[in-house]
Protein backbone atom coordinates (compact mmCIF):
# COMPACT_ATOMS: atom_id res chain seq x y z
CA UNK A 1 0.00 0.00 0.00
CA UNK A 2 1.31 3.43 -0.90
CA UNK A 3 1.52 5.81 2.12
CA UNK A 4 0.95 8.93 0.56
CA UNK A 5 -1.56 10.17 -1.29
CA UNK A 6 -3.90 13.18 -1.42
CA UNK A 7 -7.07 11.84 -0.18
CA UNK A 8 -7.75 8.82 1.85
CA UNK A 9 -11.70 7.28 1.88
CA UNK A 10 -12.26 5.61 4.89
CA UNK A 11 -14.69 2.69 3.73
CA UNK A 12 -15.93 1.21 0.37
CA UNK A 13 -19.61 1.32 0.44
CA UNK A 14 -21.38 3.17 -2.12
CA UNK A 15 -20.86 6.64 -0.61
CA UNK A 16 -16.98 6.27 -0.25
CA UNK A 17 -16.72 4.85 -3.88
CA UNK A 18 -18.82 7.44 -5.14
CA UNK A 19 -16.32 9.80 -3.36
CA UNK A 20 -13.14 7.95 -4.58
CA UNK A 21 -14.29 8.12 -8.43
CA UNK A 22 -15.52 11.39 -8.61
CA UNK A 23 -12.09 12.45 -6.82
CA UNK A 24 -9.92 10.17 -9.15
CA UNK A 25 -11.67 11.37 -12.29
CA UNK A 26 -10.72 15.08 -10.66
CA UNK A 27 -6.88 13.68 -10.71
CA UNK A 28 -6.53 13.46 -7.11
CA UNK A 29 -4.53 10.67 -5.69
CA UNK A 30 -6.82 8.52 -3.91
CA UNK A 31 -6.85 5.55 -1.62
CA UNK A 32 -9.44 3.93 -0.71
CA UNK A 33 -9.11 1.70 2.80
CA UNK A 34 -11.98 -1.01 2.60
CA UNK A 35 -11.80 -3.13 6.02
CA UNK A 36 -14.00 -5.84 4.46
CA UNK A 37 -12.99 -8.68 2.03
CA UNK A 38 -14.93 -7.00 -0.82
CA UNK A 39 -16.39 -3.73 -1.56
CA UNK A 40 -20.63 -2.45 -1.52
CA UNK A 41 -20.58 -2.07 2.39
CA UNK A 42 -24.63 -2.92 2.53
CA UNK A 43 -24.72 -3.58 -1.10
CA UNK A 44 -23.44 -7.30 -0.93
CA UNK A 45 -24.99 -9.85 -3.50
CA UNK A 46 -24.78 -13.67 -3.18
CA UNK A 47 -25.49 -16.04 -5.85
CA UNK A 48 -27.71 -19.08 -4.92
CA UNK A 49 -26.75 -22.38 -5.45
CA UNK A 50 -30.02 -22.17 -7.92
CA UNK A 51 -28.57 -19.48 -9.70
CA UNK A 52 -30.59 -16.77 -7.87
CA UNK A 53 -28.92 -13.61 -6.64
CA UNK A 54 -29.69 -13.24 -3.37
CA UNK A 55 -29.28 -9.26 -1.63
CA UNK A 56 -28.01 -9.92 2.29
CA UNK A 57 -28.52 -5.75 1.91
CA UNK A 58 -30.18 -3.28 -0.17
CA UNK A 59 -31.86 -4.91 -3.25
CA UNK A 60 -34.89 -2.33 -4.72
CA UNK A 61 -33.97 0.88 -6.68
CA UNK A 62 -35.95 3.45 -4.59
CA UNK A 63 -37.55 7.16 -5.77
CA UNK A 64 -36.35 5.31 -9.22
CA UNK A 65 -36.48 8.42 -11.52
CA UNK A 66 -33.95 10.21 -8.72
CA UNK A 67 -31.69 7.37 -8.53
CA UNK A 68 -28.70 7.79 -10.14
CA UNK A 69 -28.18 3.80 -10.27
CA UNK A 70 -31.02 3.12 -13.28
CA UNK A 71 -28.65 4.87 -16.05
CA UNK A 72 -26.01 2.99 -13.96
CA UNK A 73 -27.61 -0.59 -14.02
CA UNK A 74 -28.92 0.11 -18.21
CA UNK A 75 -24.94 1.29 -18.93
CA UNK A 76 -24.07 -1.88 -17.27
CA UNK A 77 -26.82 -4.48 -18.66
CA UNK A 78 -27.92 -5.20 -14.93
CA UNK A 79 -31.14 -6.31 -14.51
CA UNK A 80 -33.87 -4.99 -12.62
CA UNK A 81 -37.82 -4.89 -12.83
CA UNK A 82 -40.07 -1.47 -13.58
CA UNK A 83 -42.88 -1.42 -11.14
CA UNK A 84 -45.29 1.13 -9.26
CA UNK A 85 -45.13 0.51 -5.68
CA UNK A 86 -43.53 -3.32 -5.25
CA UNK A 87 -45.80 -5.50 -6.96
CA UNK A 88 -49.02 -7.58 -6.49
CA UNK A 89 -49.69 -7.72 -2.93
CA UNK A 90 -51.77 -9.95 -0.77
CA UNK A 91 -52.34 -9.55 3.29
CA UNK A 92 -53.00 -12.55 5.46
CA UNK A 93 -54.42 -11.01 9.20
CA UNK A 94 -55.98 -12.96 11.92
CA UNK A 95 -56.44 -16.19 9.87
CA UNK A 96 -57.70 -14.37 6.68
CA UNK A 97 -57.04 -13.74 3.03
CA UNK A 98 -58.67 -9.78 3.45
CA UNK A 99 -60.72 -8.66 0.33
CA UNK A 100 -59.43 -5.80 -1.81
CA UNK A 101 -62.20 -3.24 0.08
CA UNK A 102 -60.44 -3.42 3.05
CA UNK A 103 -57.32 -3.62 1.81
CA UNK A 104 -58.32 -0.12 0.62
CA UNK A 105 -59.50 0.61 3.80
CA UNK A 106 -55.88 0.05 5.06
CA UNK A 107 -54.45 2.50 2.64
CA UNK A 108 -56.72 5.47 3.98
CA UNK A 109 -55.77 4.46 7.28
CA UNK A 110 -51.98 4.52 5.96
CA UNK A 111 -52.92 7.87 4.07
CA UNK A 112 -54.30 9.57 7.53
CA UNK A 113 -51.04 8.37 9.36
CA UNK A 114 -49.08 9.79 6.75
CA UNK A 115 -51.27 13.34 7.04
CA UNK A 116 -50.77 13.70 10.62
CA UNK A 117 -47.15 13.09 10.77
CA UNK A 118 -47.07 15.88 7.70
CA UNK A 119 -49.51 17.92 9.93
CA UNK A 120 -47.16 17.52 13.15
CA UNK A 121 -43.71 18.03 10.95
CA UNK A 122 -45.26 21.69 9.63
CA UNK A 123 -45.94 23.09 12.65
CA UNK A 124 -42.99 22.54 13.90
CA UNK A 125 -42.75 19.20 16.19
CA UNK A 126 -39.63 16.69 15.53
CA UNK A 127 -41.49 13.73 17.60
CA UNK A 128 -41.55 10.23 17.59
CA UNK A 129 -43.81 8.21 15.50
CA UNK A 130 -45.40 6.49 18.45
CA UNK A 131 -46.49 10.00 19.59
CA UNK A 132 -48.26 11.23 16.68
CA UNK A 133 -50.10 8.71 14.56
CA UNK A 134 -53.22 6.79 15.99
CA UNK A 135 -53.19 3.91 17.67
CA UNK A 136 -56.58 2.46 17.13
CA UNK A 137 -58.03 -0.23 14.92
CA UNK A 138 -56.38 -3.04 13.02
CA UNK A 139 -53.88 -1.90 11.03
CA UNK A 140 -52.27 -0.23 13.71
CA UNK A 141 -49.24 -3.04 13.71
CA UNK A 142 -48.79 -3.70 10.27
CA UNK A 143 -48.24 0.10 9.55
CA UNK A 144 -45.85 -0.08 12.14
CA UNK A 145 -44.32 -2.57 10.36
CA UNK A 146 -43.81 -0.99 7.51
CA UNK A 147 -42.34 2.12 9.32
CA UNK A 148 -40.01 -0.29 11.00
CA UNK A 149 -39.15 -2.07 7.48
CA UNK A 150 -38.52 1.73 6.26
CA UNK A 151 -36.55 3.17 8.93
CA UNK A 152 -35.07 -0.22 10.30
CA UNK A 153 -36.62 0.89 14.00
CA UNK A 154 -39.49 1.03 16.13
CA UNK A 155 -41.46 3.58 15.87
CA UNK A 156 -41.10 4.81 19.35
CA UNK A 157 -37.32 5.49 18.27
CA UNK A 158 -38.02 7.49 15.11
CA UNK A 159 -37.88 10.83 14.37
CA UNK A 160 -41.27 12.00 11.93
CA UNK A 161 -38.60 13.97 9.96
CA UNK A 162 -37.37 10.71 8.98
CA UNK A 163 -40.88 9.78 7.81
CA UNK A 164 -41.68 13.43 6.12
CA UNK A 165 -38.42 14.21 4.20
CA UNK A 166 -37.53 11.48 2.86
CA UNK A 167 -37.67 11.44 -1.18
CA UNK A 168 -40.35 9.16 -2.28
CA UNK A 169 -41.34 9.15 -5.65
CA UNK A 170 -43.20 5.48 -4.94
CA UNK A 171 -41.08 3.78 -7.68
CA UNK A 172 -39.30 0.84 -6.42
CA UNK A 173 -37.68 -0.96 -8.74
CA UNK A 174 -35.53 -4.60 -7.65
CA UNK A 175 -32.49 -5.40 -9.06
CA UNK A 176 -33.26 -9.17 -10.38
CA UNK A 177 -29.13 -9.45 -10.57
CA UNK A 178 -28.72 -8.21 -7.13
CA UNK A 179 -28.28 -4.75 -6.21
CA UNK A 180 -24.74 -5.34 -4.50
CA UNK A 181 -23.74 -6.86 -8.12
CA UNK A 182 -24.84 -3.56 -9.14
CA UNK A 183 -22.17 -1.72 -7.06
CA UNK A 184 -19.36 -3.75 -7.44
CA UNK A 185 -19.89 -3.84 -11.50
CA UNK A 186 -20.03 0.39 -11.10
CA UNK A 187 -17.04 0.35 -8.92
CA UNK A 188 -14.93 -2.87 -10.28
CA UNK A 189 -12.17 0.11 -11.54
CA UNK A 190 -12.17 1.77 -8.77
CA UNK A 191 -8.54 0.88 -6.48
CA UNK A 192 -9.30 -0.47 -3.10
CA UNK A 193 -7.12 -1.94 -0.26
CA UNK A 194 -9.26 -4.60 0.85
CA UNK A 195 -9.01 -6.18 4.29
CA UNK A 196 -7.57 -3.18 6.05
CA UNK A 197 -9.54 -1.62 8.73
CA UNK A 198 -8.89 1.94 9.60
CA UNK A 199 -8.20 1.91 13.37
CA UNK A 200 -7.20 5.59 13.83
CA UNK A 201 -7.43 9.00 12.14
CA UNK A 202 -4.95 11.75 13.45
CA UNK A 203 -6.01 15.10 12.09
CA UNK A 204 -5.36 18.76 11.89
CA UNK A 205 -4.30 21.63 10.28
CA UNK A 206 -0.77 19.66 8.39
CA UNK A 207 -3.88 17.03 6.88
CA UNK A 208 -4.20 13.41 8.36
CA UNK A 209 -2.67 10.34 9.04
CA UNK A 210 -4.44 7.20 9.09
CA UNK A 211 -3.08 3.81 11.33
CA UNK A 212 -4.57 1.20 9.58
CA UNK A 213 -3.66 -3.02 10.19
CA UNK A 214 -1.36 -3.02 7.11
CA UNK A 215 0.69 0.07 8.30
CA UNK A 216 0.19 4.40 8.46
CA UNK A 217 -0.81 6.76 5.35
CA UNK A 218 -0.33 10.18 5.12
CA UNK A 219 -2.87 12.50 3.07
CA UNK A 220 -4.49 16.12 2.99
CA UNK A 221 -7.57 14.94 4.01
CA UNK A 222 -9.37 12.25 5.03
CA UNK A 223 -13.69 11.26 3.42
CA UNK A 224 -14.84 8.97 6.47
CA UNK A 225 -17.22 6.53 4.66
CA UNK A 226 -18.41 4.12 7.48
CA UNK A 227 -21.47 3.60 9.05
CA UNK A 228 -22.70 5.75 12.18
CA UNK A 229 -23.14 2.26 13.95
CA UNK A 230 -18.92 1.94 13.35
CA UNK A 231 -18.74 5.68 13.97
CA UNK A 232 -20.44 5.33 17.48
CA UNK A 233 -18.14 1.68 18.66
CA UNK A 234 -15.29 3.77 18.81
CA UNK A 235 -13.40 1.23 16.14
CA UNK A 236 -12.42 3.80 14.06
CA UNK A 237 -10.28 6.39 17.13
CA UNK A 238 -9.99 9.93 16.16
CA UNK A 239 -7.29 11.98 17.83
CA UNK A 240 -7.74 14.67 18.92
CA UNK A 241 -11.25 13.32 19.36
CA UNK A 242 -14.10 14.68 16.95
CA UNK A 243 -16.03 17.50 18.11
CA UNK A 244 -18.51 17.31 20.43
CA UNK A 245 -21.25 18.44 17.92
CA UNK A 246 -20.14 15.83 15.78
CA UNK A 247 -20.11 13.22 18.05
CA UNK A 248 -23.53 14.21 19.08
CA UNK A 249 -24.67 13.80 15.90
CA UNK A 250 -23.18 10.41 15.40
CA UNK A 251 -25.48 9.63 18.65
CA UNK A 252 -28.42 10.89 17.55
CA UNK A 253 -28.49 8.90 14.51
CA UNK A 254 -27.59 5.11 15.27
CA UNK A 255 -28.78 2.22 12.95
CA UNK A 256 -31.48 -0.02 13.58
CA UNK A 257 -31.52 -3.21 12.17
CA UNK A 258 -33.23 -5.47 9.39
CA UNK A 259 -32.99 -8.61 8.16
CA UNK A 260 -34.10 -10.58 4.75
CA UNK A 261 -34.08 -14.42 5.43
CA UNK A 262 -34.11 -16.78 2.52
CA UNK A 263 -35.72 -20.52 2.87
CA UNK A 264 -35.23 -22.57 -0.29
CA UNK A 265 -38.22 -24.45 -0.53
CA UNK A 266 -37.24 -28.11 -2.46
CA UNK A 267 -39.83 -28.08 -4.95
CA UNK A 268 -42.66 -25.82 -6.89
CA UNK A 269 -45.27 -25.92 -4.45
CA UNK A 270 -46.62 -22.29 -4.90
CA UNK A 271 -49.72 -21.81 -6.61
CA UNK A 272 -49.63 -19.28 -10.12
CA UNK A 273 -51.80 -17.01 -9.01
CA UNK A 274 -49.98 -16.03 -5.70
CA UNK A 275 -48.99 -12.23 -5.03
CA UNK A 276 -45.33 -11.64 -5.23
CA UNK A 277 -45.82 -10.36 -1.69
CA UNK A 278 -47.58 -11.40 1.52
CA UNK A 279 -48.08 -9.24 4.41
CA UNK A 280 -49.09 -12.36 7.42
CA UNK A 281 -49.89 -11.33 10.71
CA UNK A 282 -50.84 -14.28 13.11
CA UNK A 283 -52.33 -14.16 16.56
CA UNK A 284 -49.28 -13.18 19.54
CA UNK A 285 -47.01 -12.57 16.56
CA UNK A 286 -45.41 -9.39 14.70
CA UNK A 287 -46.02 -8.55 10.95
CA UNK A 288 -44.01 -10.20 8.46
CA UNK A 289 -44.18 -9.30 4.78
CA UNK A 290 -42.74 -12.62 2.64
CA UNK A 291 -41.65 -12.37 -0.87
CA UNK A 292 -42.96 -15.92 -2.29
CA UNK A 293 -40.48 -17.33 -5.44
CA UNK A 294 -38.96 -14.09 -6.30
CA UNK A 295 -38.35 -14.34 -9.99
CA UNK A 296 -39.51 -17.71 -10.41
CA UNK A 297 -36.79 -19.34 -8.01
CA UNK A 298 -38.41 -21.76 -5.39
CA UNK A 299 -37.69 -19.37 -2.37
CA UNK A 300 -39.11 -17.51 0.27
CA UNK A 301 -37.56 -14.18 1.48
CA UNK A 302 -39.13 -12.99 5.22
CA UNK A 303 -37.93 -9.68 6.49
CA UNK A 304 -38.06 -8.46 10.06
CA UNK A 305 -36.90 -5.30 11.37
CA UNK A 306 -36.16 -3.01 14.84
CA UNK A 307 -36.54 -4.61 18.25
CA UNK A 308 -38.04 -7.70 16.82
CA UNK A 309 -34.89 -7.94 14.11
CA UNK A 310 -32.23 -7.84 16.83
CA UNK A 311 -34.11 -10.30 18.84
CA UNK A 312 -33.87 -12.82 16.37
CA UNK A 313 -30.29 -12.30 15.36
CA UNK A 314 -29.14 -12.92 18.83
CA UNK A 315 -31.41 -16.09 18.93
CA UNK A 316 -29.58 -17.52 16.05
CA UNK A 317 -30.43 -18.74 12.47
CA UNK A 318 -32.64 -21.36 13.82
CA UNK A 319 -34.87 -19.33 15.18
CA UNK A 320 -34.46 -17.08 12.48
CA UNK A 321 -35.49 -19.69 10.04
CA UNK A 322 -38.27 -21.14 11.95
CA UNK A 323 -40.39 -18.03 12.42
CA UNK A 324 -40.32 -17.33 8.87
CA UNK A 325 -41.33 -21.61 7.86
CA UNK A 326 -44.27 -20.59 11.04
CA UNK A 327 -45.49 -17.69 9.32
CA UNK A 328 -45.20 -19.59 5.47
CA UNK A 329 -46.55 -22.80 6.81
CA UNK A 330 -49.27 -20.66 8.99
CA UNK A 331 -50.35 -18.83 5.81
CA UNK A 332 -50.32 -21.04 3.06
CA UNK A 333 -50.50 -24.57 4.36
CA UNK A 334 -48.26 -27.26 6.23
CA UNK A 335 -47.06 -28.80 2.59
CA UNK A 336 -44.28 -26.45 2.81
CA UNK A 337 -43.07 -27.45 6.01
CA UNK A 338 -40.83 -30.52 5.22
CA UNK A 339 -39.63 -28.92 2.06
CA UNK A 340 -37.38 -26.10 3.74
CA UNK A 341 -34.17 -27.57 2.67
CA UNK A 342 -31.70 -24.36 3.24
CA UNK A 343 -31.74 -20.90 4.74
CA UNK A 344 -29.36 -17.78 3.79
CA UNK A 345 -30.24 -14.56 6.53
CA UNK A 346 -28.42 -11.80 6.92
CA UNK A 347 -27.13 -10.57 10.61
CA UNK A 348 -26.28 -6.79 10.54
CA UNK A 349 -25.94 -5.81 13.73
CA UNK A 350 -23.44 -8.62 14.20
CA UNK A 351 -21.15 -7.28 11.33
CA UNK A 352 -18.40 -5.87 12.94
CA UNK A 353 -18.22 -3.42 9.84
CA UNK A 354 -21.61 -1.94 9.50
CA UNK A 355 -23.13 -2.53 13.12
CA UNK A 356 -26.97 -2.46 12.02
CA UNK A 357 -29.23 -1.69 9.01
CA UNK A 358 -29.35 1.64 8.30
CA UNK A 359 -29.27 4.85 10.37
CA UNK A 360 -33.04 6.80 11.98
CA UNK A 361 -33.05 9.59 13.18
CA UNK A 362 -34.13 9.66 17.02
CA UNK A 363 -37.27 11.60 18.11
CA UNK A 364 -36.38 15.58 17.91
CA UNK A 365 -32.70 15.25 16.33
CA UNK A 366 -33.30 15.10 12.52
CA UNK A 367 -31.50 18.20 12.22
CA UNK A 368 -28.34 15.86 13.07
CA UNK A 369 -28.18 14.52 9.27
CA UNK A 370 -27.14 17.55 8.37
CA UNK A 371 -24.83 18.19 10.61
CA UNK A 372 -23.32 14.74 10.22
CA UNK A 373 -23.18 16.01 7.03
CA UNK A 374 -20.68 18.95 7.56
CA UNK A 375 -16.90 18.74 7.35
CA UNK A 376 -14.28 19.53 10.10
CA UNK A 377 -11.33 22.13 9.92
CA UNK A 378 -11.77 21.27 6.12
CA UNK A 379 -9.56 18.00 6.63
CA UNK A 380 -12.18 15.60 7.56
CA UNK A 381 -15.18 15.04 5.16
CA UNK A 382 -17.98 12.91 6.06
CA UNK A 383 -20.93 10.72 3.39
CA UNK A 384 -22.68 7.98 3.67
CA UNK A 385 -26.57 7.58 3.98
CA UNK A 386 -26.89 8.73 7.05
CA UNK A 387 -25.53 11.75 5.99
CA UNK A 388 -28.22 12.46 3.60
CA UNK A 389 -31.34 14.58 4.28
CA UNK A 390 -33.74 13.65 1.68
CA UNK A 391 -32.66 10.24 0.33
CA UNK A 392 -30.82 8.70 3.77
CA UNK A 393 -31.69 4.90 4.25
CA UNK A 394 -30.89 3.89 1.01
CA UNK A 395 -27.93 3.03 -1.41
CA UNK A 396 -28.42 5.83 -4.05
CA UNK A 397 -28.58 7.95 -1.32
CA UNK A 398 -25.15 7.14 -0.26
CA UNK A 399 -23.49 7.25 -3.39
CA UNK A 400 -25.25 11.06 -3.98
CA UNK A 401 -23.71 12.32 -0.70
CA UNK A 402 -20.43 10.43 -1.89
CA UNK A 403 -20.82 13.09 -4.74
CA UNK A 404 -21.73 16.01 -2.58
CA UNK A 405 -18.71 14.75 -0.09
CA UNK A 406 -15.97 14.54 -3.14
CA UNK A 407 -17.47 18.40 -4.10
CA UNK A 408 -16.51 19.81 -0.61
CA UNK A 409 -13.12 18.08 -1.12
CA UNK A 410 -12.56 20.25 -4.35
CA UNK A 411 -13.51 23.35 -3.20
CA UNK A 412 -10.69 23.13 -0.26
CA UNK A 413 -8.12 21.53 -2.45
CA UNK A 414 -8.65 23.58 -5.25
CA UNK A 415 -8.71 21.71 -9.29
CA UNK A 416 -5.85 19.17 -9.82
CA UNK A 417 -3.71 19.99 -12.89
C1 LIG B 1 -31.10 -5.53 4.99
C2 LIG B 1 -30.98 -4.19 4.30
C3 LIG B 1 -31.85 -3.89 3.27
C4 LIG B 1 -31.73 -2.68 2.58
N1 LIG B 1 -32.56 -2.43 1.52
C5 LIG B 1 -32.34 -1.34 0.76
C6 LIG B 1 -32.99 -1.19 -0.48
O1 LIG B 1 -33.79 -2.06 -0.89
N2 LIG B 1 -32.73 -0.07 -1.23
C7 LIG B 1 -31.82 0.88 -0.81
O2 LIG B 1 -31.60 1.86 -1.54
N3 LIG B 1 -31.16 0.74 0.36
C8 LIG B 1 -31.39 -0.34 1.14
N4 LIG B 1 -30.64 -0.54 2.27
C9 LIG B 1 -29.72 0.53 2.72
C10 LIG B 1 -28.45 0.60 1.89
O3 LIG B 1 -27.93 -0.69 1.72
C11 LIG B 1 -27.45 1.48 2.64
O4 LIG B 1 -28.05 2.70 2.97
C12 LIG B 1 -26.21 1.80 1.79
O5 LIG B 1 -25.74 0.65 1.13
C13 LIG B 1 -25.16 2.38 2.73
O6 LIG B 1 -24.00 2.73 2.01
P1 LIG B 1 -22.83 3.52 2.76
O7 LIG B 1 -21.75 3.69 1.77
O8 LIG B 1 -23.38 4.71 3.44
O9 LIG B 1 -22.36 2.55 3.95
P2 LIG B 1 -21.79 1.06 3.94
O10 LIG B 1 -22.39 0.28 2.84
O11 LIG B 1 -21.95 0.56 5.33
O12 LIG B 1 -20.24 1.25 3.62
C14 LIG B 1 -19.29 1.51 4.60
C15 LIG B 1 -18.06 0.66 4.34
O13 LIG B 1 -17.07 0.97 5.30
C16 LIG B 1 -16.38 -0.22 5.63
N5 LIG B 1 -15.72 -0.01 6.93
C17 LIG B 1 -16.23 -0.03 8.17
N6 LIG B 1 -15.31 0.24 9.09
C18 LIG B 1 -14.16 0.45 8.42
C19 LIG B 1 -12.83 0.79 8.81
N7 LIG B 1 -12.51 0.95 10.11
N8 LIG B 1 -11.88 0.92 7.87
C20 LIG B 1 -12.19 0.75 6.55
N9 LIG B 1 -13.43 0.43 6.13
C21 LIG B 1 -14.40 0.30 7.05
C22 LIG B 1 -17.47 -1.26 5.66
O14 LIG B 1 -16.96 -2.57 5.56
C23 LIG B 1 -18.32 -0.85 4.46
O15 LIG B 1 -17.90 -1.50 3.28
C24 LIG B 1 -30.73 -1.74 2.97
C25 LIG B 1 -29.85 -2.06 4.00
C26 LIG B 1 -29.97 -3.27 4.66
C27 LIG B 1 -29.01 -3.58 5.76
Amino acid sequence: MNSQADIVVIGAGAAGLSAAQALSQAGFHTIVLEADGHIGGRAYTEIMPDGSAFDLGCHWMHSASLNPFVATADALGVRYERRKGYGRSGFFLNGDWLEDTDVLKGWKVEERREKAMVDAWDKGCDQSVLDTVDREGPWVEVFDYFDSLNTSSDIDQISIGDMVNYNDTEENWPVVDGYGTLVARWAADVPVELNTPATAVHWGHSGVRVETLRGTLQAKCAVIAVSTGVLGSGDLRFSPELPVKKSQAIEALPLGNYNRIRLTIDRHLFDDDLPERIVVQHPGTPPMQLSLRPYGFDCVIGIVAGRYADWLERAGPEASRAVVTDALCQTLGEKFRGQVKADRQSAWRGNAFVRGAYSTSMPGQFYQRALLAQAVQDTLFFCGEATSIDHFCTCHGARMTGERAAREVRSVLGVQT
